[in-house]
């Protein structure tokens, strides 16, 4: 006898609850599938509950299911049809050379009540076992075989008739049991599994009457297909794993009062319609996620969040430092004296927010942001400033070696009055070099070391550090704090981003810092101009480059980087350079800078631009965060299409930095389609981050924005950061209403409990 049924029974033990047509082989392949969906490590962890969090991406009623006749052009629907005729043709493959061949198989069908004229539905069928793919096809689509297919309907001139293209057959198309008394042509089962993984198509139509109404008649969910699990398959899975559940094997998470503020249903009732939704709700609220049970399981998943957050920040206030930093008028004065400007009032107000974090007991943890050249440097140095003149050490990381030459540059010559010393330390120094530097800074004859992460990943020790500041904090994560605490630091943390970052991320990435905001640039500033242009607008780029040049300022001309053909890349920043150099450019002096030149020099070239000897830079996406030349007035953008627009709007924040008119030209040769047109136009409409982070959000979503794997984005099963926004604010309130209640509350304590269990928050790493 195996163990009771439940939640947590991992997938891998499936089989002993006796499943339809489900061994222990498939509970191996089911389970190593799910763990890797959902990055476990371990498929043995993989449960039953991450089985029921894989969800539905649609859902189709199969008990009332569109006719032929109901069709319009460019409609999204699904059909259950009946074939007619199906069968392939070879199309010419101008790009293969024999081996490989491009079939069309296509299909006509009616609907069982033959609403209409047949309709047709296609796709392309290629790759070394195209023949066995198209013989087995037609064997599945034999005359008066019944299947349910979704996508665009579009009108066939040639044919009068409605056709659909199907891009994944396995995910879009789904056999039904064929009709009692109907010839089934039931593949030979020994040809079948080669093939079946090919196309993954799902064969495994048992005729299984006791199956067969999972999928027909009623609603049904659609699943992306997992592996070599169909959609179908999926389907008669959760539906068996649902049966052997009964509702207490779903423990409530929420507390009672909760769910009746906000009307959230009962967690065993949402985990089961949100596979199979009810009859009575219309379907269109589950295909848009508004059903009671997506309702109430994005409520949950953001009230967890909330709740795993608010709990980190409360430890952190309770903590203290291990410095006391008193700022006294003598103390602002000398800070003061070293400024070469006047600050901005933006400037001033978060100023005052760090003083007051710096004079105070537990350690600051405070994310700065303010839009690309609002003046964020000179206000983390003030914070320096104001922590070494308390004789404590401060660190300045940066993401790249570049910017951190700048700041270093920079801050020496800010601070060159002062007794303090100022020094580099970054991944690429010499052996010698680098181990003076450390003994150096662990015997604290370096108040300020600027480096890049290095800092913090190396055998690197202070003596006494005070303040760590980390710029550009979108490039590094969310553990550095971490990190530094695990090293035995607890320093004052400052962050700085210039991504702005849209509020619903700041509350659930960043939720445990403080968060300051330079809303204003500095003065004198004009509008950057920014266009966007075809390739048979070349010869204007040109004569804006010239002209700007020879007026005395400088361009950036960037290619993209992508890592996967970074070498091809490469080489095309690198031809197009010398193409530059030598054939377009001959009077003016170019010069060229990529990540993997060495360092020092990419230093040299940065120094030439800087200085003003080199006019023309043509460059990767090394410069994109913070390099600061502001005599360089136009910034090129060759393949525009291809970066996110929170990075094309850093790259135009490399312009616009001095007071004369700045441009920002938008390379692209893929200028027609829609969506490149909308983003794109989007850049030449406004200069605001905050606008172009929301759109950002909106079009490529929080990973992509934050820079995937580093973002630190707390995984959601149901709830989406981007569609389900409205929610968070909610879920936030009431988590702080619990926490307020304190941990005596028995009602807050199980949550506290069920909150650090949770892997996914690393409160327990945290302590
Ligand atoms: P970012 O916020 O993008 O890091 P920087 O700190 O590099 O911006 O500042 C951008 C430019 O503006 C720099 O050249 C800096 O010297 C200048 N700057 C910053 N604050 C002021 C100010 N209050 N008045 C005049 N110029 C300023
Ligand atoms: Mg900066």
């Amino acid at each position: 006898m195996p163990p009771p049924f439940s939640l947590h029974t991992p997938i891998e033990e499936l089989h002993n609850y006796r499943l339809a047509r489900f061994g222990q082989t498939l509970s191996h392949k089911l389970a190593l599938e799910v763990a890797s969906h959902f990055g476990k490590k371990d498929y043995r962890n993989a449960t039953i509950e991450d089985l029921l969090s894989y969800l539905p991406m649609r859902y189709e009623d199969r008990s009332n299911p569109s006719h032929i006749s109901d069709l319009t052009v460019g409609m999204e629907a699904s059909l259950e049809l009946v074939v007619k005729i199906a069968g392939a043709f070879q199309v010419k493959n101008r790009r293969s050379y024999g081996r490989s061949s491009l079939f069309i198989f296509e299909v006509t069908a009616t609907d069982p009540d033959k609403t209409g004229r047949p309709v047709v539905v296609w796709w392309f069928v290629s790759g070394r076992h195209a023949h066995d793919i198209v013989a087995y096809y037609t064997k599945r689509f034999a005359r008066g075989a019944r299947f349910v297919t979704f996508g665009r309907w579009e009108w066939d001139k040639r044919r009068a008739t409605f056709a659909l293209k199907l891009n994944k057959p396995a995910d879009e198309l789904e056999m039904l049991p064929t009709a009692p008394g109907h010839e089934s042509a039931d593949a030979d089962k020994a040809g079948e599994n080669k093939t079946d993984e090919a196309i993954g198509l799902d064969a495994g139509d048992s005729g299984d009457p006791a199956l067969a109404v999972i999928h027909t008649g009623r609603r049904v969910p659609i699943y992306r297909k997992l592996g070599e699990f169909s959609s179908k398959r999926i389907r008669e899975i959760i539906h068996a794993v649902l049966a052997l559940l009964s509702d207490s094997a779903f423990p409530e998470t929420l507390p009672a009062d909760l769910r009746q503020r906000k009307k959230l249903i009962g967690r065993a009732t949402a985990v089961r319609q949100i596979h199979f939704p009810p009859e009575d709700t219309p379907l269109a609220q589950y295909d848009q996620a508004r059903s009671p049970a997506h309702l109430r399981l994005i409520f949950e998943d953001f009230f967890w969040v909330a709740l795993g957050i608010s709990l980190k920040r409360g430890k952190r206030t309770k903590e203290t430092k291990g410095t006391l930093i008193k700022l006294d008028q003598a103390t602002k004065l000398r800070i003061g004296s070293v400024l070469p400007f006047k600050l901005t009032d933006a400037q001033r107000r978060t100023v005052k927010e760090i003083f007051k974090d710096l004079k105070s007991d537990a350690p600051m943890n405070r994310l700065l942001q303010g839009d690309v050249g609002s003046g964020k440097t000179i206000v983390a140095l003030i914070a320096m400033l104001a922590t070494m003149e308390n004789g404590y050490q401060t660190a300045l990381m940066a993401p790249t070696e570049i910017l951190a030459e700048q700041h270093a540059r920079n801050i020496k010559r800010l601070l060159a009055k002062t007794p303090y010393r100022v020094e580099l330390l970054t991944g690429s120094l010499r052996g010698a070099e680098k181990r003076k530097r450390q003994v150096e800074l662990a015997a604290g004859d370096i108040h300020a070391c600027i480096g890049t992460h290095a800092l913090i990943q190396e055998a690197v020790s202070f003596k006494n550090l005070g303040l760590a500041v980390i710029d550009e904090q979108h490039r590094f994560g969310v553990m550095q704090r971490a990190e530094l605490r695990a090293r035995g630091l607890n320093p004052d943390v400052l962050v700085m981003t210039a991504t702005p970052i849209p509020r619903s991320l700041t509350m659930t990435i960043y939720g445990d810092l403080d968060v300051s905001v330079i809303d204003e640039m500095p003065p004198g500033r004009t509008p950057i101009e920014t266009r966007v242009f075809g390739e048979e607008q070349r010869p204007e780029v040109k004569k804006l480059i010239s002209t700007e040049v020879r007026a005395g300022r400088q361009v950036y001309v960037v290619y993209p980087l992508v890592e996967e053909s970074e070498k091809m890349d490469l080489k095309d920043a690198t031809r197009r350079y010398e193409y530059l150099r030598d054939q377009v450019f001959t009077k003016f002096s170019v010069g060229l800078m990529h990540g993997k030149m060495k360092p020092a020099d990419k230093e040299e070239a940065m120094r030439r631009f800087v200085a003003g000897e080199i006019q023309i830079l043509v460059s990767t996406t090394v410069i994109e965060v913070g390099v600061d030349v502001p005599n360089a007035s136009v910034m090129i953008v060759e393949h525009a299409e291809r970066f996110g627009l929170s990075q094309l709007h850093q790259l135009r924040g490399r312009v616009g930095r001095g007071a004369d008119k700045s441009y920002c030209l938008l390379l692209t040769s893929d200028k027609k389609t829609s969506v490149a047109n909308e983003r794109l136009g989007i850049m030449a409409q406004t200069n605001d981050g905050f606008v172009i982070a929301e759109k950002d959000l909106e079009l490529r979503g929080p990973g992509e924005l934050l820079g995937t794997r580093q973002s630190g984005l707390p995984e959601f099963r149901v709830a989406n950061l981007v569609r389900d926004q409205q929610f968070l604010e909610g879920a936030r309130k009431e988590a702080e209403f619990y926490l307020e209640k304190g941990e005596k509350s028995p009602e807050t304590s199980k949550l506290i409990q069920r909150v650090k269990s949770d892997a996914r928050f690393g409160l327990a790493a945290v302590g």
